[in-house]
Formats: C-alpha cells, sequence, structure tokens
C-alpha cells in the first residue's frame, strides 16, 4: 500500500512507541490522528509533526471507553476524509507475582490485585478490542482500504511477573491471526491485519518494571541494548507498505534468546 496522503489513528500516541510511529509515518505522507489520555502529549506530538511539515490533529481517548475509540474514528473520517492505518498501541503494565511470599516464613505476604490484573486487561485487552471494532466498522462500511495492527511483545511467551501483561500480550499476537481469517470469511479483502512484537524498547514504559530485572533481561539480547522506538516504527511502516504481510506477527526484539552473553 502507497503510505502517502493515507490517514492513521495512533492510540497511545502520545509518547513512547507510539509517538515514534505517528511521527515515522506523518514523515512518510501519512496523514496522523493522534490519540491518547494526556493532551499536553497529544498537543506536543501534534505540533512536532506540524513543525515537520506533516498534517495531523490529537483527541483525549482513553481506548477503555467506547464511545471515545468511535469519537477517534469519525475524527479521522471527518478531517482527513478516510481512515486506512489503525495502529492500537496504548497499553501499560502493572507488574508483581500472583502471590509472593515472605522470605522468613515462606507465608504470602502480598498478592496481585484484582485492580492491578483487570487495569491491564481493561486497556491493552478491551482497549484495542474497541480500537479496531470501531475502526474497522468505518473502513468495511465506507470501502476505505488499509490495515489494522496491534502491538503485542516479546513477553507474549510468558514473562515472570506479567501475568496481566503476558495474558494481553499473547492474545495481541493472535489477532492478526484471527481477524484476518473472519474478513477473509466475508470477502472484505481490501483490509489486512497484522502485529509488532517489540522486545524491551526505550520508552517510559520500562521506567516502571523492576529495574535489576530488566538488567538481567538485556544480558541475554543479542543486540545488546534496548530497541530504538524509531526501530519499532520503522517495522510498522515496512507492514504498511507490504501487501503480503497479512494474519501475522513480526518480532523487532534485538534478538531476545535465552543465551548469556559471556562476561568480559
Ligand atoms: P509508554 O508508557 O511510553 O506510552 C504509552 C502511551 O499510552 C502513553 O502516552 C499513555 O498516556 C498512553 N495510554 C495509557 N493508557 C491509555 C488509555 N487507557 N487510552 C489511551 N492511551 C493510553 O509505553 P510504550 O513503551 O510506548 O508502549 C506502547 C505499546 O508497546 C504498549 O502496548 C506496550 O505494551 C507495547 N510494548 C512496549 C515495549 C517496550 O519495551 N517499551 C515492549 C513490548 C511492547
Amino acid at each position: 500500500m502507497e503510505v502517502k496522503g493515507k490517514v492513521g489513528v495512533i492510540t497511545g500516541g502520545g509518547d513512547g512507541l507510539g509517538e515514534a510511529i505517528s511521527k515515522n509515518l506523518a514523515a512518510a505522507g501519512v496523514r496522523i490522528v493522534v490519540g491518547d489520555v494526556v493532551e499536553e502529549q497529544i498537543n506536543r506530538v501534534v505540533d512536532e509533526i506540524k513543525a515537520a511539515g506533516g498534517e495531523a490533529v490529537g483527541k483525549v481517548a482513553n481506548v477503555t471507553r467506547e464511545a471515545d475509540m468511535a469519537a477517534l474514528m469519525d475524527l479521522a473520517v471527518d478531517t482527513f476524509g478516510g481512515l486506512n492505518i489503525v495502529v492500537a498501541n496504548a497499553g501499560i503494565i502493572r507488574d508483581g507475582l500472583m502471590i509472593n511470599t515472605d522470605r522468613e516464613t515462606g507465608k504470602v505476604k502480598r498478592v496481585m490485585s484484582t485492580e492491578d490484573f483487570k487495569l491491564v486487561i481493561d486497556v491493552n485487552l478491551t482497549g484495542a478490542f474497541l480500537t479496531l471494532r470501531e475502526a474497522a466498522c468505518r473502513m468495511v462500511d465506507n470501502n476505505y482500504p488499509g490495515v489494522l495492527i496491534t502491538i503485542s511483545s516479546v513477553n507474549k511467551t510468558g514473562q515472570v511477573g506479567q501475568l496481566n501483561y503476558s495474558t494481553t500480550k499473547a492474545a495481541m499476537a493472535l489477532w492478526p491471526k484471527i481477524l484476518a481469517g473472519e474478513f477473509h470469511m466475508r470477502r472484505i479483502n481490501n483490509i489486512r491485519v497484522a502485529s509488532v512484537s517489540p522486545g524491551y524498547a526505550a520508552t517510559a514504559i520500562l521506567q516502571n518494571m523492576n529495574q535489576k530485572a530488566l538488567e538481567s533481561i538485556l544480558k541475554d539480547v543479542h543486540l545488546g541494548r534496548l530497541v530504538e522506538p524509531d526501530e519499532i516504527a520503522a517495522a510498522i511502516k515496512f507492514i504498511v507498505e507490504n501487501d503480503a504481510v497479512d494474519g501475522a506477527d513480526i518480532e523487532v526484539t534485538g534478538g531476545l534468546t535465552y543465551a548469556r552473553s559471556r562476561a568480559k
């Protein structure tokens, strides 16, 4: 698909990977709609895209709210007359063990709260569902060609301490197969679905992780450093441009292995 002149909506586009994706697509000529829960961040990203010569608008839109997602997609259609690229990027973590025991007594001293479990499911899973559903309704009804993209994670394989988060990210890697299959059944042949699984990338979300655990995990990364947000954004652009990428998940992890580099 030719990206120039297309219309893209990025949830969680006010920071981190979403910001990089918004700016990267805007630089390629995509007209961008930034959704996020933090208004100043939305305004900053929109202003920076415009200052760089791109086109963008933004709106406070919480992915957990049906009406917000409908309004965000309508903003794209009303402002730019179309909707072609939708990245369900907004995501959060609330890490912890399901049950944590006291070192001395061996008894349970803390649990993952129901609130922390549900919040991550709500934002990462229900949020992506509402994002893609509201987008797909408008794309199908108006015959807008395009691509729906979810953000999974290398942690889709199951990261200890992230029962809630890994659950949502495993799901995100499955959705392209399920939804591309749905569209195929209904002869919706001009909307593709794909996902990107980033490795550990240099954004604010990592600040909420256990830093010792992160340091240890990085020893298993062949690349030897965090993945840059621009490297994830480049994978998104590749998906958009390549019509053969469909029903699939692409890993951009810097080579996260289960082997540890020898200490120097
Ligand atoms: P981030 O915390 O830097 O940015 C997330 C953005 O989403 C923020 O701007 C935040 O305000 C917004 N947001 C949070 N809750 C929202 C809601 N309810 N509705 C709308 N917007 C909301 O995070 P990031 O690292 O850029 O992560 C982006 C996506 O990439 C997430 O889905 C995350 O799970 C995934 N991911 C990140 C990494 C990484 O290492 N950074 C790795 C794998 C996957």
